[in-house]
């Protein structure tokens, strides 16, 4: 039992089944096993408590499909926290807690304005439906609006939950006669509507530009549903060359024009004292994610992995300093981190390689990260889309601010979490990740192979060549996002298994990890 305390003393893959569900829990030691049980209660009681227990939501339950995949939230939980210990396995917990309980509260809301579930019209009358693609940060100077995604509530954290969960979205899409080659997360979207199985819900709703080919796409069909819902819509276009002096002037008045359609649909007022508050909190969330990563270009990186990414994703991308008990789990999250790092704590029993993780990551396999440090001791330092902006922003109430603060949004929005990458040229795909290798003192990039990732795959022989220059190893994985048919987590995991055996002539750290029977597994 004590020998069990440590890391690494289980072999992981002994747990899967080839069904849903694990064979048993990791045992941690008495404490760990008992803080982690706790959680999972914890995460259970609180689902409940904001979901379940209103008979509306219980009829949402029913009303749309997607919902049943919430079921798998603890099971998701389980993924991401196999094999840590002590620190690592709090800091891990302080962010799903967290992350759970927004969630809940983003179902929740939906169902009430939904007008087939809730219909609460006055509480519709705050509602401004937002895109999944856009960064909310055009809502910090709103408190009284309730900004909701129902992209992310039916389809972007479904796929976390259940590898299959946008399959049936896609192949909608795809009967109606939409293309097949292109990317499967608007095209989930697109789905979505065309199958009538999105809350209706806003009294406007904003709309933001990927530019990929199939973000484009879904968001007409989206757009077209919207007008017949009688929900008046604005296109937030942001520029694709967003590092550019030049374009900046244009990003920041999109800002202001969507600004301007907010208050005029919503009758809310800009409120600067509200936005200068939140974007306190978007520098302190800024100022922690750069101490973490500071630590992560040292031998003791402690946040890092899923738990860099996910969070990233939620702090970054929805709440933009909003909600104030996000900083309570940033300051909880750096104090622990800061503990495990004066011991010179190891997440993993195992450090073999050093990985920058480039590319968007398979949506379908989240645990990828997690799996490469337990299975082959690869250290996934950091992720492509947790490089978002570290600038600091405008904080403090002048009028010189004001108009700082225009195009300091802008730049946000600019930078949100994927297009910041794959759109905007050259030197931020490409030129910024071999910086990025070199301060992190990486020797490996896993580089995601999004299949359907047209604006990635491009520039495919160039990463090579540079790879090759630099003496970088440089694994590709190849996915398709959404969609597990096309290429499986096995399939996944199989393009590491071979570059390690073959090339690097390696034996995993554990091998009963190396091939799982997660086929079926949520
Ligand atoms: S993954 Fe690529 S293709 Fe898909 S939405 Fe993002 S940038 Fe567009």
């Amino acid at each position: 039992m004590a020998k069990a305390k440590r890391i690494g003393t289980e072999n992981l893959g002994r747990f899967y089944t080839e069904g849903k569900v694990r064979n048993r829990r990791e045992w941690r030691g008495l404490a760990d096993t008992a803080y982690d049980y706790s959680r999972w209660l914890y995460n259970w009681f609180n689902m409940a408590r904001i979901v379940l227990v209103k008979p509306r939501n219980i009829k949402a339950m029913f009303r749309y499909r997607w919902m049943g995949n919430y079921l798998a939230v603890p099971m998701m939980v389980d993924r991401h926290t196999q094999g840590l210990r002590g620190e690592h396995l709090r800091i891990c917990h302080a962010e799903q807690d967290i992350i759970i309980e927004d969630v809940a509260k983003l179902l929740d809301k939906l169902f009430r304005a939904d007008r087939r579930i809730g219909n609460d019209t006055e509480f519709n009358k705050k509602v401004v439906l937002i895109d999944e693609n856009a960064m909310q940060s055009v809502m910090m100077g709103f408190p009284g609006i309730v900004p909701l995604s129902r992209e992310i509530a039916s389809t972007y954290i479904p796929v976390l939950l259940n590898q299959r969960a946008a399959l049936h979205y896609i192949d909608i899409a795809q009967e109606y006669g939409l293309a097949g080659d292109v990317c499967p997360m608007p095209e989930a979207e697109a789905g979505l509507v065309i199958d009538d199985d999105a809350p209706i819900v806003g009294c406007c709703a904003i709309q933001c530009n990927t530019t990929c080919d199939g973000s484009l796409m879904g968001n007409g069909v989206v757009y077209k549903r919207l007008t017949e819902e009688g929900i008046p819509t604005h296109q937030l276009a942001v520029p694709l060359r967003h590092r550019e002096d030049d374009v900046q002037e244009y990003a920041a008045q999109e800002i202001r024009n969507a600004i301007a359609f907010i208050e005029e649909h919503t009758g809310e007022k800009w409120d600067w004292a509200h936005y200068f508050e939140c974007a306190k909190r978007v520098n302190f969330a800024t100022r922690s994610r750069l101490e973490w990563m500071e630590m992560s270009k040292t031998p003791y990186p402690q946040v890092f992995g899923s738990n860099l990414a996910l969070y990233t994703e939620t702090n970054y991308m929805v709440v933009n300093g909003r909600i104030p008990l996000f900083n309570e789990a940033d300051k909880k999250i750096s104090a622990l981190a800061q503990k495990a790092y004066e011991k010179k704590k190891l997440v993993a029993n195992e450090y073999r390689h050093r990985a920058i993780i480039w590319g968007v990551q398979s949506h379908y396999y989240m645990d990828f990260l997690v799996w490469l440090l337990n299975c082959w001791g690869i250290i996934p330092l950091t992720d492509m889309l947790s490089m978002v902006s570290t600038k600091i922003i405008a904080e403090e109430d002048t009028p010189e601010n004001r108009e700082q603060a225009i195009y300091d949004i802008a730049w946000l929005t600019e930078n949100m979490l994927m297009r910041n990458r794959t759109h905007g040229g050259y030197k931020v795909l490409l030129d910024e990740l071999w910086e990025f290798v070199e301060e992190f003192n990486a020797d490996m990039v896993i580089l995601w192979e999004h299949m359907s990732c047209k604006a990635l795959d491009g520039m495919h022989g160039q990463f090579e060549e540079k790879a090759r220059e630099k003496g970088i190893h440089l694994v590709w994985v190849s996915h398709d996002l959404f969609d597990p048919r096309v290429i499986s987590r096995q399939g996944v995991r199989d393009q590491i298994n071979s570059y390690m055996r073959t090339v690097m002539r390696e034996e995993p750290v554990d091998p009963s990890l190396e091939v799982l029977t997660d086929e079926e597994s949520w």
